[in-house]
């Protein structure tokens, strides 16, 4: 199986994109430390949109990284069945068209 470049691409874009953004928060949680009575509030939302940034941009890669099946593939295992005569994946089990 072999790695999407498309997925790859749209990870790459939204990774720069999202940069600016984290930089932002980060700068926002430092300067919320001026203002005593209101910086635990703007510290945890911006630490938070932080950390969901993050999480997103880590997901994305997950997804962007997964191997895709060939076309002939397994939907599940992505297991070659072009030459299958059965009505499953030898590999998995999964009921195909053959
Ligand atoms: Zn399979």
């Amino acid at each position: 199986m072999r790695r999407n470049p498309y997925r790859i691409g749209l990870a790459i874009l939204a990774t720069i994109a999202a940069l600016p953004c984290l930089g932002f928060c980060a700068v926002g949680a430092l300067h919320a430390q001026e203002d005593p009575e209101q910086a635990a509030a703007w510290t945890t939302i911006y630490v938070g949109l932080d950390l969901a940034l993050l999480a997103l941009i880590i997901w994305l890669w997950t997804w962007a990284l997964r191997p895709t099946p060939p076309p002939s593939g397994c939907p599940a295992c992505g297991y070659d069945l072009s030459r299958l005569r059965t009505g499953s994946c030898p590999e998995c089990g999964q009921p195909v068209r053959p």
